[in-house]
């Protein structure tokens, strides 16, 4: 199995180590770390560097753009130079908590889609209450993002997939579709098995029965769970089809071997 989008968190027990062997005594096999800002870009490949099985993305949350000047941009591409390097990332529009700078928020995310183009990497994208200009820009830029891009930790409605299954997008779930009241079936079984990825997206969302408390890749399986319930899967092949969507997405050869 592999957790797609999962943040490094003191909150975590352990730290980093604690993670990462939990997740592996787990048959996680495999990590993405998730920078949402320059100092976490850096930890995550460190981290990354260190273990096997474990990658990183790079890149300035929506909520950090004030900080997306060119000198970051240029140490986030200094920073993906590294075959554990997947994706710029996480980058996007957040509405719901910045309702104030949206035009700031639009500019980063352009500069790192800019980026990602120019690097010939994927794309991983936040994406809440913004569902008009982010449809908009990617119409823009999907096609000169020749790897793609993941809408993780889809929240968006039904018909809004579909625009964006057009335009190439992969689709990332976690924990809150194991809310009760999450009602996310019909929506994920309008995206094809193909463009699917399972996450945590820890320290946060972590699914039932942990909802509420600390997060982590180890909790993995109960949203693979889930995803096969949903898709009407057994479990096994759920987790075939999703490394191989892993591999096409970040276009790592780890993933087949893991
Ligand atoms: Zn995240």
């Amino acid at each position: 199995m592999i957790d797609s989008h999962a943040h490094l968190s003191p909150r975590i027990e352990g730290g980093a180590q604690g993670l990462i062997s939990r997740a592996k005594e787990g048959g996680v096999k495999n990590i993405i770390l998730v920078g949402y800002n320059v100092e976490s870009s850096f930890e995550g490949k460190a981290v990354a560097l260190q273990n096997d099985g474990v990658f990183y993305t790079a890149g300035i949350h929506p909520s950090d753009c004030q900080y997306a000047d060119n000198s970051a941009i240029d140490q986030l591409f200094e920073l993906l130079k590294s075959e554990k390097g997947v994706a710029v990332g996480e980058i996007g529009l957040d509405y719901y908590y910045g309702k104030d700078n949206k035009s700031e928020q639009i500019k980063a995310f352009e500069k790192q889609l800019e980026l990602a183009s120019k690097i010939n990497l994927s794309v991983v994208i936040h994406s809440r209450d913004a569902t008009g200009d982010m449809t908009a820009i990617l119409q823009n830029y999907a096609s000169s993002l020749k790897k793609g891009f993941l809408m993780h930790c889809y929240s968006e409605s039904k018909e809004s997939a579909q625009k964006y299954l057009e335009l190439g997008a992969y689709f990332a779930f976690g924990g809150a579709i194991t809310f009760k009241n999450a009602k996310k079936e019909d929506i994920i079984k309008s995206i094809p098995l193909n463009r699917v990825l399972c996450e945590t997206d820890c320290p946060y969302m972590a699914p039932v029965p942990y909802r509420g408390n600390v997060n982590e890749s180890s909790y993995i399986p109960l949203v693979y769970n889930k995803m096969a319930d949903t898709y009407g899967v057994g479990l096994e092949q759920l987790v075939l089809q999703i490394r191989d969507n892993a591999y096409r997405f970040f276009g790592k050869k780890e993933f087949i071997e893991g």
